[in-house]
C-alpha cells in the first residue's frame, strides 16, 4: 500500500476523526498512487493516522478508517450493516432479519387494478409505510464519496469519488450479501456525479439485475414512481421526508403553492392532509409528468384539486396574484454549488422568499429551504431575514428544519449537514 506522510503538526484534525485530508497537509508520498487507491497516512514521523482512498484534487485522502485495516469484502460488507444497523434504529429499515417485510410492497396485479376501483384502498393517510432510505449518506456514515439510496427492490449507488467508484463492484456485492433476494437490482448512477477524466466515460449502469426493478416506492403511505434512470440525483428527494409530513399537519383546507416541485413530494402529502387546492410548479416536464402519474397512483379518482406547471418558479411567483395561497413551499435546487458562489446564492434566496412573503394571504405559512452545502443556517436565516424585511410582513419562525435521520450528520464532519429549512407564519 502507498505511504502518504504528512507534514510537521498536520495531524490534528485527523486525530479529531475530520474524514479529509488537504492537498496542502501533505508532506511526502512513497510510491506513486493512482487515482483512486488506498493509500495509508502517517504523520510526519511515521505513525499511522488512517487509510482512505487518494485521489488529486484539493481532498487527497478521504478517509475509509482510522485503524490499520484492509478494505476488501469483509470491510465493505461490516460498513454497510453498520450503515443498515442505523436505519433500523431509526425505524425506516425493517431489522435485516425481517426483511421479508418488504413483501407489502409487492402488490400484485390484481391487487392494484382493485385499489384502482376502491379509492380507499388507496387512500394514503393511513398506512405509515415507508420503503425507501438512504442507507449510506457519505461522510455521515463514515464512508465518504459514496451515496446508497434504497427504493424498494433497488439499490442505487452514487459515487462522488474515484476511490469509491472503483470499489463500485465490491459494494455491489456486499449490498447482495446484505439484502440477499430482496434486492433485484443494483444501479450505478455515478456519470453525473464523475467527470469522464474520473470515470473514463462509463454510463449510468445496472450492477446486478434479476428481475424488473418495481420503480415504485412508499412513503409514508404515499406511493411514489421513481425514475432512477433519467431523474434527477438518485432518482428522488428522500431527504425532504420528515418535512413532507410536517407540511401535511398544515395543509387542511389551506390553499398551496409548492414551487420545484419535482414529483410531487410536498404536493401529495399537502393534498393527504386536506388542502382544498395545491398548484405545483416546476421547470422540468419530466417531473412534472412523473408528478401528474404520482397524483394518479394516489389519487386515481381525481377527487383532488390538483394542477402542475411546466414554468420558472420564480416568474409564476411574480405573476400570482397576492393572497391566492396561503401555504408555500420554497424547494429550490443548490444556488450555490461552491464558495464562489454563495453571494449570488444568498442573493437569490432573499428574491425567491420576499416574493413569497410578499404574495402569501395573511396566517399563511411559508417552508423556505436550501440545500447549498456552502450556505450555513446561519446563512440561510439571515437571508430569509432580509427577505422578511423587504416584505414588511410581521413574521415568526414555528420549526427550524434540517435533514432527516437516514442522513446522519458525523459529528467530525459538520459541513455534512446541508440542508437547511424554515417554517414560518406570515401575519
Ligand atoms: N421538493 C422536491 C425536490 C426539489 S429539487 C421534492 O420534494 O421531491 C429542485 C427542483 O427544482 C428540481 O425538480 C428542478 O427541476 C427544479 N427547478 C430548477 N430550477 C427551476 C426553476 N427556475 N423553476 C422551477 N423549477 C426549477
Amino acid at each position: 500500500m502507498v505511504q502518504l506522510f504528512l507534514k510537521k503538526g498536520r495531524e490534528e484534525s485527523l486525530l479529531r476523526f475530520h474524514p479529509w485530508v488537504f492537498s496542502g497537509a501533505v508532506g511526502h508520498i512513497k510510491g506513486t498512487p493512482q487515482e483512486g487507491d488506498v493509500v495509508s497516512v502517517h504523520t510526519d514521523k511515521g505513525a499511522f493516522a488512517a487509510v482512505g482512498h487518494y485521489q488529486q484534487g484539493s481532498i487527497t485522502v478521504r478517509v475509509l478508517s482510522f485503524e490499520p485495516c484492509s478494505i476488501d469484502a469483509s470491510f465493505w460488507e461490516k460498513a454497510l450493516r453498520k450503515a443498515l444497523y442505523l436505519r433500523e434504529a431509526c425505524g425506516l429499515a425493517v431489522a435485516a432479519k425481517q426483511l421479508d417485510c418488504f413483501a407489502p410492497l409487492a402488490m400484485t396485479d390484481s391487487s392494484r387494478s382493485s385499489a384502482r376501483e376502491d379509492p380507499l384502498a388507496v387512500t394514503p393517510h393511513p398506512s405509515p409505510f415507508t420503503s425507501c432510505y438512504r442507507l449510506v449518506h457519505g461522510e455521515g456514515d463514515f464512508l465518504p464519496g459514496l451515496i446508497i439510496d434504497i427504493y424498494a427492490d433497488t439499490a442505487v449507488m452514487q459515487c462522488h469519488s474515484i476511490g469509491m467508484f472503483r470499489a463500485r463492484q465490491d459494494i455491489a456485492e456486499a449490498l447482495l450479501k446484505i439484502y440477499g433476494n430482496r434486492l433485484v437490482a443494483v444501479f450505478d448512477k455515478s456519470a453525473g456525479t464523475l467527470s469522464s477524466k474520473e470515470n473514463e466515460g462509463a454510463p449510468d449502469t445496472y450492477l446486478y439485475r434479476v428481475a424488473d426493478p418495481r420503480g415504485e416506492v412508499v412513503e409514508n403511505g404515499y406511493r411514489f414512481a421513481v425514475d432512477w434512470e433519467m431523474g434527477q440525483k438518485t432518482g428522488f428527494f428522500l431527504d425532504q421526508r420528515d418535512n413532507r409530513k410536517l407540511v401535511e399537519h398544515y395543509a387542511q383546507g389551506r390553499s398551496a403553492l409548492n414551487l420545484f416541485c419535482y414529483t410531487g413530494g410536498f404536493s401529495l402529502y399537502a393534498l393527504g392532509g386536506g388542502a382544498k387546492l395545491v398548484h405545483s410548479v416546476d421547470s422540468s416536464q419530466k417531473a412534472i409528468s412523473l408528478l401528474n402519474h404520482n397524483i394518479y397512483l394516489n389519487y386515481p379518482l381525481s377527487t383532488v384539486n390538483h394542477q402542475s406547471y411546466t414554468a420558472d418558479a420564480m416568474e409564476f411567483l411574480r405573476d400570482a396574484a397576492p393572497n391566492d395561497y396561503d401555504l408555500m413551499i420554497l424547494d429550490p435546487p443548490a444556488f450555490a454549488k461552491h464558495r464562489g458562489a454563495l453571494h449570488n446564492a444568498l442573493q437569490a434566496y432573499k428574491r425567491l422568499n420576499a416574493a413569497a412573503f410578499s404574495r402569501i394571504a395573511p396566517g399563511g405559512i411559508v417552508f423556505t429551504f436550501s440545500c447549498s452545502q456552502v450556505v450555513s443556517k446561519v446563512d440561510f436565516r439571515n437571508a430569509v431575514f432580509s427577505a422578511a424585511a423587504i416584505s414588511r410582513r410581521r413574521i415568526r419562525i414555528l420549526h427550524q428544519l434540517t435533514q432527516p435521520a437516514d442522513h446522519p450528520v458525523n459529528i467530525y464532519h459538520p459541513e455534512g449537514e446541508y440542508l437547511k429549512g424554515l417554517a414560518v407564519y406570515v401575519e
